[in-house]
């Protein structure tokens, strides 16, 4: 599932931004195009201005001067005597045919776009007149600028035609275009490279809270069956059971169902944490009365598996702790029914409190001399339904417990560790803020 999102994230990301790329490179390879043909136009006038300044400034043509016209910018110039081609264009290049086409083409497209409409660019001060037009070379497939000048003396005509290639100027625009088409492969190439890994980094997150909701959602499964397979067994066996041993198995259906109910009411405190589900309300508390009332709460469970429980709160009055009362208190429990859980008989388990009032920092430590916990395992029991190895026996336990108060102390912005007891056993610390 999150594989396929990947892909279709990335398509997306892709998919969105190249086609902006795209379209902002054509609308700049468009404006620039238009700008070079402009410019070439530009210049190309300029150039047939002065010609035209210079026959009217001469009155005769110095083929010289065209020649070098020529050359200089690569035009090809025709001179048109009363119709008939003038020797200049003979001696030049003999007239080619392609030549003769040339002309024969440039003034047909001049034919066909000024026929009816008024010539542009008369000088009405003297007989000589220019107009410069666009056109494509059906025969040599390509596209020239072409100006016409016509000048008027003593009833003869006589025109020049300037062809200006435009060539150069495309092969350029078409190196242009190859330049952006690689520059917008490439940045395609690197932008699905780059969306890959940032999808993926957005999408590890999500995956990982998937898999940890599906591990939770399995291994709860797990817990509850056990339960659930006893009642219903028990249930089964009542029907023809008799009166002695229906209450035998109604024991134990009311205490797998209490099992199953600790169970539930676990696991739904976990769902919530990390939705505003999980509210901890908190007011001004006196963390030594709640110290006090936990000591008092697992005293008996202490006295009758001969475990020796001591309370340790500090003699000076300490400020009272912002935080939730009953999470506190309930952090405290599992702490303690863990203590008793995985301390054997004749053992010791220690309540304290302290007061930090540099760090404004309280500090509960639960100590025992239980089985203790290994290295290894010390990483993993803060996880949900993690149960060291040679805990997992235990009865009423889901390793749930050390999961949940690790939710609540972090919800108060706390810390909770777990370190070896050097006399044996384990200690847990509870560091709470004081707001
Ligand atoms: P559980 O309900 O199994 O006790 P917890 O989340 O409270 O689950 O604890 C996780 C695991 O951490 C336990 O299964 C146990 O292996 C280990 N553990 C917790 N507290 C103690 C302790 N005081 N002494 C030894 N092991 C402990």
């Amino acid at each position: 599932m999150f594989h396929k999102a990947h892909w279709l994230f990335t398509l997306l990301c892709v998919g969105s931004t190249s086609a902006i790329m795209i379209l902002m490179s054509l609308l700049y390879l468009r404006v620039s195009e238009n700008s070079l043909y402009d410019s070439q136009f530009y210049s190309f006038q300029k150039d047939v201005n002065t010609i035209a300044t210079n026959l009217e400034e001469t009155s005769t043509l110095s083929m010289q001067w065209l020649a070098r016209m020529e050359a200089q910018n690569d035009y090809s110039i025709f001179i048109i005597d009363n119709g008939v081609p003038f020797l200049y264009n003979s001696l030049r290049d003999g007239m080619h045919s392609h030549s003769k086409a040339l002309l024969a083409e440039s003034l047909d497209a001049y034919i066909s776009l000024f026929a009816d409409a008024p010539v542009a660019n008369i000088n009405t001060y003297s007989n000589i007149w220019h107009t410069e037009y666009a056109f494509r070379s059906p025969t040599e497939q390509s596209h020239y600028y072409c100006s016409r000048i016509d000048i008027g003396k003593n009833n003869t005509s006589t025109q020049i035609m300037i062809l200006c290639s435009l060539t150069v100027l495309r092969a350029q625009i078409i190196r242009q275009r190859i330049l952006f088409l690689g520059i917008i492969s490439i940045t395609i190439v690197l932008l699905s490279v780059f969306s890959w890994l940032f999808t993926g980094r957005l999408l590890k997150p999500l995956q990982e809270n998937y898999e940890s909701q599906m591990q939770f959602i399995g291994a709860a499964s797990h817990e509850l069956r056990t339960p659930l397979s006893v009642i219903l067994a028990s249930s089964e066996c009542c029907e023809s059971a008799t009166a002695e041993e229906q209450k035998s198995f109604f024991q134990t259906i009311r205490k797998e169902g209490r099992r199953m109910n600790a169970l539930i009411n676990d696991m739904l405190t976990l769902a919530h944490t990390g939705t505003n589900r999980f509210l901890i309300e908190c007011a001004p508390a006196q963390l030594d009365t709640l110290c006090l009332n936990a000591y008092e709460a697992f005293e008996p469970l202490c006295q009758k598996k001969q475990v020796l429980l001591s309370l340790q709160l500090p003699e000076d009055s300490i400020p009272r702790c912002k935080c939730d009362s009953a999470r506190i208190a309930q952090t405290l429990s599992i702490l303690l029914h863990n203590a008793v859980s995985y301390t054997p008989d004749g053992g010791q388990i220690s309540l304290s409190l302290a007061w930090d009032h540099k760090e404004g920092v309280f500090e509960i430590t639960v100590t025992d001399t239980g089985i203790g916990i290994s290295d290894a395992d010390k990483k993993h029991i803060f996880e949900r339904f993690y149960r060291a190895e040679k805990s997992r026996s235990a009865k009423g336990h889901f390793g749930l417990g050390l999961s949940i108060a690790y939710e609540i102390v972090s919800a108060h912005h706390g810390k909770i560790s777990a370190e070896d007891n050097p006399a044996g056993g384990s200690i847990f610390t509870v560091k709470l803020p004081m707001t």
